[in-house]
């Protein structure tokens, strides 16, 4: 069979929507604040629009009290949004309902491979994807009756031997072969919950989401959305891929870098124009580090100088 090549182009002429998706999982932090600040900037200089849609997927690590902390947070840092919040928790129905089209053509089967397989049989190098070696593809109806007497299974959809690429915003051309970069990968997981690639791809689609700006640990996961939204006929969005915020040694900033957290923000730069301003001149979207709204900042904003904005599009040391 030819290999076929599946380039993706962001459909033209819709009303900008851009989105705000965090995960309930803690208070924010720099990181979010800058994935934010530019989702918010990149919609808002096309005449945009912002939806929030809280991403609490994983019921065990998301918390209500961050839930409405993270608005609080949002809206104390003058971040506004114009639809929602939504939320995933609510949504499982429209999620199964694609689940379900995969499924009757045939592209999803039970994967029973325990954490512990998928490490033996490949050990991912650090910052690299795992790909999953096809394990569970090819068993056969008496396999999955009788694995299943022993432990529920995930679901896998299927990959092609084909390449998907896109033209990123700040990344450039990016691509990659789905069954050689990536393999077959989790729709849903053993306890019924829909995995994170399938429940984005649905709800970005339901919620008119046209311009997607997150992190660049992201830009490996958005073929496999492409190819989601090939399958489900779903109109494809924009991508912004941002270099992610480090602290020392390269290692990504997260919720457990307490100096970074909103809290010690507010306690070191005192209102929250001084955090937007400082995140903004550390990360090249403002030329000092002078305190600042968004509102303002949006005056000078110019999104087709997004690509140039970085010397190193990969990562920003956060200080
Ligand atoms: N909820 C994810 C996060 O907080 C973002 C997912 C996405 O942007 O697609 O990292």
């Amino acid at each position: 069979m030819m290999l076929q090549s599946h380039y993706f182009k962001p459909e033209a002429n819709r009303p900008v929507v851009g989105r705000f998706a965090p995960s309930p999982t803690g208070r924010m932090h720099a990181g979010n604040i800058y994935a934010a600040l530019s989702a918010w900037l990149v919609a808002k200089s096309q005449g945009g629009t912002i939806v929030l849609r809280i991403e609490d997927l994983d019921r065990d690590r998301s918390k209500a009290e961050y839930i409405s902390a993270v608005q609080r947070d949002f809206e104390l840092l003058g971040l506004t949004w114009d639809h929602g919040p939504f939320f995933q928790h609510d949504r499982d129905e429209a999620y199964l309902e694609a689940f379900s089209a995969l499924e009757r053509r045939g592209l999803v089967y039970p994967c029973f491979c325990t954490r512990a397989d998928l490490h033996a049989a490949s050990a991912p190098h650090r910052g690299e994807k795992f790909v999953y070696p096809g394990t569970c593809r090819g068993l056969t109806a008496e396999q999955i009756a009788e694995k299943s007497m022993r432990r529920a299974p995930a679901q896998r959809l299927r990959v092609p031997d084909d390449t998907y690429s896109f033209e990123d915003m700040v990344q450039g051309r990016y691509k990659q072969n789905l069954a050689h970069d990536c393999g077959d990968f989790l729709i849903r997981r053993s306890d019924q919950a829909f995995a994170y690639q399938l429940a984005v791809v649905v709800d970005d689609a339901a919620q008119g989401v046209t311009s997607i700006v997150r992190g660049v640990d992201l830009l490996c996961s958005t073929p496999q959305q492409l190819y989601l939204q090939e399958l489900l006929g779903l109109d494809y969005p924009s991508y912004a891929h941002i270099p992610l915020l480090v602290a020392q040694k390269n290692r990504r900033l997260s919720k457990r870098d307490h100096d970074a957290g909103i809290e010690e923000l507010l306690a070191r730069f005192k209102t929250p124009e001084a955090i937007i301003g400082h995140i903004a001149g550390v990360c090249g979207l403002a030329p000092t580090c002078d305190p600042v709204t968004p509102e303002q900042l949006l005056r000078t904003f110019d999104i087709t100088l997004l690509p140039e904005l970085f010397s190193d599009p990969v990562q920003i040391p956060w200080q």
